[in-house]
C-alpha cells in the first residue's frame, strides 16, 4: 500500500496538516485575541473622546449597550431542529447585508455590524454596506471609519452629502453591492447563530421571493436579547396602513408539516429583508417617492404579492430588534411625512378599497395637501404597476390576508370596542355572549374581536347582530333581525368627551341603556369580566367606549 505514490502523498499531507494544526489554530486565536483587544482598546477611546447626547435622545438605554461586550453571546432562539438541516445553495453565491443609520448610537450600530461578520458564513458574506444617511452625531464620523477599518475589510461606508430618509439610503446602499444577495438590517438589530444560510437558500429555492428573518426582540432597557414566547404571528396592516400582527391563521397552521417551515406572510416588518438583486431590480425595488420613514414595506408587499412573487417568514433565520419610540427629527413634520406617505402607498395599491383608509384615518386631522409633482411621481409608480401586470387589490384581501375584517360603506364605527377606564375590550363567547377580554390591540390585530356599528343601528359581529338579553341584561350576538322584527331594538354611539363615547341601546319597550364593564353577578357567566347593559351614566368611565376606527364620509378635494 505504501508503495502508492499518491496515497503516500495523502497520508503525508494529513500528517503535516495535523502536526501543524494545533499550532496554527493557537497562532490564529492568539491573533484573534490580539485583534479583539485592539477593538476593545479602540471603542473605549472612541466612547471616551465623544460626549454622546444623553440616553433620553435615543430612546433607549445607551449606557448599558455601551458597557457591554460589541461582540456578545446571544442564547440560540431557534426552534429545536434548525441546526440540524442543512441548506444547499449554488455555489458561489455571495451576500451584501446594508445597514443603513441616522445617528444611530455607535455601540448598536456595531454591534449589528459585529454580529453580521462574526455569524455569517465566510464564503457567502462578500461586504458589509453601512450607508450614513447625513447623521450629525461626531462619533458616527471619522472614528467610525477607523474603528470599521480596524474591524473587517469586508465592511465600506457609504455616506449621504444630504439627508435622504431610509428608502433612498437602502436604495443607495443597494446601488453600490455587489453580491447576488442583497439583505437589508436596521442599525440596531443582531444576527443570531445561522441566520444567513437558511435565508439564501429560500431566495434560490424560489426565484421570485423575498424572505425575513423571524424577528427576536432587543429589549430597549436592558438590551437583553430574547424570543418573545407564545403564538405565532405575521405582519399584516389596519385600515389606517399601521402595521399590525395576526396570528398565523388555522388555514396555514394546519397545513405546515413543521414549526422550522417557512410560512407566507403578507406585510414585511422591515427591519430585516433579505431578496435576490436580479429579482428585486426587476420588481421595481423600493419606491424613492417615500421620504424618510414610512410606507416602503407595505410599498414593498403589495407589489410583491401583487405582482407575481410572494413573502415568506423564515423561522430558522432568527435576528433581534430593538423596538423603540423615535428619537430623531424627520427633517419636517413627522405625522405629515408619514401621512404623505401612506396616502401614496393608499393610492397607488389600494384600488376600490382606498375610501375605507381615507376614512378612517381622518380622525387624525387634516389631510396634507397632494402636489403636481406628486401626482406626476404616483402616475409613474402606477404605471410600473401595469408594466409589471400586478393582479387587483382585492386579490391579496382574498388570498394573501382572508383573516382581515373590511368595513363597509354602511359602517360609521369599525374595530374593537376598549373601555375607557380598563382598556379592555369586547370579546365574544362560543354561546354568542360578549365578555371583556384584555387580548385587545397591542400593535396585534385580533379579527375575531371586530364589531361595527351602522348606519341602520345595528352592531355587528362577523354577520350576526348584538342584542341584550331582556333576562339578564347581557348583551348576545345572534341572526341579525330584519326591520320589521326589531320592534325599535338598536344602537347608537353618544360621543362623550374627546375620542370616547356611550353605546346606548333601545329595548323593545323603547327604554335606554348604557353598555358597561362589569364583573357578572348573574348566574349565567358568574363572576366573568362581561359587558352588561345598566342606566346610563356618562360621568361612569366603565360605560365609555372607543372603536378602533371611526368611518368619515370624505370629501374629495385633495385627490386626484
Ligand atoms: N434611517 C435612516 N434615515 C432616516 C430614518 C431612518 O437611515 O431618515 C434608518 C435608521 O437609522 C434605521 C432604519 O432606517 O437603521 C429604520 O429606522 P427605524 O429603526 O427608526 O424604524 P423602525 O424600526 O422604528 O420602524
Ligand atoms: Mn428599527
Amino acid at each position: 500500500m505504501s508503495s502508492n505514490p499518491d496515497l503516500l502523498s495523502v497520508t503525508l499531507t494529513l500528517k503535516i496538516h495535523f502536526i501543524h494544526r494545533p499550532h496554527d489554530r493557537r497562532s490564529h486565536q492568539l491573533h484573534t485575541q490580539t485583534r479583539s483587544h485592539q477593538l476593545e482598546d479602540l471603542l473605549k477611546g472612541i466612547l471616551r473622546k465623544h460626549l454622546r447626547p444623553p440616553d433620553s435622545e435615543y430612546n433607549f438605554n445607551v449606557s448599558v449597550s455601551d458597557a457591554i461586550p460589541l461582540s456578545r453571546h446571544i442564547d440560540d432562539t431557534r426552534p429545536k431542529g434548525c441546526d440540524a438541516r442543512i441548506y444547499k445553495v449554488p455555489i458561489g453565491v455571495s451576500v451584501s447585508v446594508i445597514v443603513i443609520f441616522y445617528n444611530e448610537a455607535f455601540t448598536t450600530l456595531m454591534r449589528t455590524a459585529h454580529s453580521v461578520l462574526e455569524r455569517s458564513p465566510k464564503s457567502m458574506l462578500k461586504e458589509l454596506i453601512l450607508v450614513d444617511d447625513f447623521s450629525s452625531n461626531k462619533d458616527l464620523g471619522h472614528d467610525l471609519d477607523i474603528y470599521v477599518k480596524a474591524l473587517d475589510p469586508r465592511v465600506h461606508i457609504l455616506r449621504n452629502s444630504e439627508r435622504q430618509g431610509l428608502v433612498r439610503s437602502r436604495l443607495h446602499g443597494a446601488n453600490m453591492a455587489t453580491g447576488d444577495v442583497l439583505v437589508w438590517l436596521d442599525a440596531h438589530t443582531e444576527c443570531n447563530v445561522g441566520w444567513l444560510e437558511p435565508l439564501v437558500y429560500e431566495l434560490y429555492k424560489n426565484n421570485f421571493t423575498i424572505v425575513q428573518p423571524h424577528v427576536d426582540v432587543i429589549s430597549s432597557d436592558t438590551i437583553q436579547f430574547f424570543a418573545y414566547p407564545g403564538d405565532v404571528y405575521r405582519g399584516g396592516f389596519g385600515w389606517d396602513l399601521r402595521y399590525a400582527w395576526y396570528k398565523l391563521p388555522k388555514y396555514l397552521s394546519q397545513v405546515l408539516t413543521s414549526k422550522l417551515d417557512p410560512f407566507p406572510t403578507p406585510i414585511l416588518v422591515g427591519c430585516a429583508i433579505a431578496a435576490r438583486k436580479d429579482y428585486f431590480v426587476s420588481t421595481g425595488q423600493f419606491d424613492e417617492g417615500l421620504n424618510i420613514w414610512g410606507g416602503e414595506h407595505f410599498d414593498l408587499s403589495f407589489r410583491t404579492w401583487l405582482c407575481g412573487g410572494r413573502i415568506l417568514t423564515v423561522p430558522c433565520s432568527r435576528v433581534g430588534h430593538m423596538f423603540k419610540q423615535f428619537a430623531y427629527d424627520f427633517n419636517g413634520d413627522r405625522s405629515t411625512i408619514i401621512r404623505k406617505n401612506l396616502m401614496r402607498v393608499a393610492d397607488i395599491w389600494l384600488d376600490e378599497y382606498k375610501w375605507i383608509f381615507e376614512s378612517v384615518s381622518l380622525i387624525f386631522g387634516q389631510e396634507p395637501q397632494v402636489s403636481v409633482e406628486e401626482i406626476h411621481s404616483r402616475v409613474k409608480r402606477k404605471h410600473l404597476r401595469k408594466t409589471l401586470n400586478c393582479k387587483p387589490f382585492r386579490w391579496f384581501l382574498e388570498n394573501v390576508m382572508p383573516e382581515i375584517r373590511i368595513p363597509t360603506k354602511l359602517d360609521d364605527f369599525f374595530g374593537e370596542i376598549t373601555n375607557h377606564k380598563t382598556a379592555q375590550c369586547w370579546g365574544p363567547l362560543l354561546d354568542g355572549y360578549i365578555a371583556i377580554t384584555n387580548e385587545c390591540f397591542m400593535h396585534r390585530i385580533l379579527p375575531e374581536n371586530h364589531f361595527s356599528l351602522d348606519k341602520i343601528s345595528q352592531l355587528v359581529h362577523d354577520g350576526q347582530c348584538v342584542y341584550m338579553d331582556e333576562s339578564n341584561l347581557l348583551l348576545r350576538k345572534t341572526k341579525c333581525l330584519c326591520i320589521h322584527e326589531r320592534k325599535g331594538r338598536g344602537w347608537k354611539f353618544n360621543v362623550v368627551g374627546k375620542t370616547g363615547g356611550q353605546l346606548i341601546y333601545k329595548d323593545t319597550r323603547g327604554m335606554f341603556w348604557c353598555a358597561k364593564h362589569v364583573t357578572n353577578i348573574t348566574p349565567l357567566h358568574f363572576g366573568k369580566q362581561m359587558v352588561q347593559m345598566g342606566r346610563c351614566n356618562h360621568q361612569d368611565p366603565y360605560q365609555i367606549w372607543t372603536f378602533t376606527y371611526k368611518l368619515t364620509e370624505i370629501k374629495h378635494n385633495n385627490y386626484m
